[in-house]
């Protein structure tokens, strides 16, 4: 194997060279200890005796299809239902994946078309899961982490430099050049040379922790739009030629019951959010799908 292959090795999903330091056991670690607790904050699995029990073997059956189509063996993917009425879903490293049942009845309850074919529950739940599915697969989590352990290195080995150049190797200097070691001056010397290095770690820390917050912004909504896009070809793979449109008719349906605020404040909204708004990702997802057809 190539050397490159070991230091930028390629995602496996979009075939991208990036850093790579998280091995797949610990995705797996972190999915499977953090899964069952996760659930219970967020509502408490729903289970097959329950009222809405239905609803677990066809989430279990469409996300298995899906998952045999991933290109990450390695994981044992899980599909779990929340007891929850809010509309979400998300993913653990390792594909540990769940869905809220509110977003499934809501999705199953919600008639209009938007303009497109008519769509299964099956085939909108495999919109949400195939999105969930892609997090994991191409290690949005990890890559994330990675990336930002990656700048605070950066940030830490620049904090170092300006330090040495500009505080501890000019002080040193003038300190070696005194006569009498324990004059005032010497002393004084010592104060400012603190004072100044701790002034420029407080600069570090702020700065870096602006800087790191913007970065993980623009990451995570990266991220989302890749999901979207990699969840639609991972559909047409396990579902057939026209699965993925139910990608656009998820967000028309995330459009219409979470309208973000129009015009500068949507604008303003939108910068501070994690997620592009679903206007953001259908009119990619459309995009998507040209692309699709055009290949198929
Ligand atoms: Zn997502």
């Amino acid at each position: 194997m190539p050397i490159i292959d070991y230091i930028l090795p390629r995602n496996p999903v979009t075939q991208r060279r990036e850093l790579h330091f998280i091995p797949t056991w610990v995705e797996n670690f972190v999915g499977e200890h953090s899964y069952a607790s996760l659930i219970a904050d967020s509502g408490g699995e729903l289970l097959p005796s329950d009222t809405d029990g239905k609803y677990i073997a066809l989430v279990q059956k469409v996300g298995e299809q899906l998952a045999e189509h991933s290109l990450r063996k390695e994981f044992k993917y899980e599909f779990k239902i929340i007891n929850s009425n809010v509309d979400n879903a998300w993913c653990l490293p390792g594909g540990k994946i769940a869905i809220n049942l509110g977003l499934i009845k809501k999705m199953e309850a919600e008639n209009n078309r938007f303009g497109l074919a008519a769509f299964s529950l099956e085939q909108k739940i495999a919109a949400v899961l195939s999105h969930e599915i892609i997090h994991a697969a191409a290690r949005h989590t990890g890559r994330a982490l990675e990336f930002r352990l990656f700048m605070m290195g950066i940030f830490k080995a620049v904090e170092i430099w300006v330090k040495y150049a500009f505080v501890t190797h000019p002080y040193e200097q003038k300190i070696t050049q005194a006569k009498d070691k324990n004059s005032p001056l010497v002393a004084q010397l010592e104060r400012e040379k603190n004072d100044k290095l701790q002034s420029i770690s407080r600069l570090f820390n702020h700065a870096s922790a602006w800087i790191l917050r913007s970065l993980t912004l623009c990451n995570s909504r990266s991220h989302e739009l890749e999901s979207d896009k990699y969840g639609m070809s991972l559909m047409q793979k396990a579902m057939g030629t026209d699965a993925p449109q139910a990608a656009i008719w998820l967000q028309h349906f995330f459009h219409a019951h979470h309208p973000y605020p129009s015009g500068k404040w949507g604008r303003i909204w939108s910068f501070f959010s994690t997620h592009p708004t679903p206007q953001e990702r259908l009119e990619e997802n459309k995009k998507t799908w040209a692309e699709l057809t055009k290949r198929s």
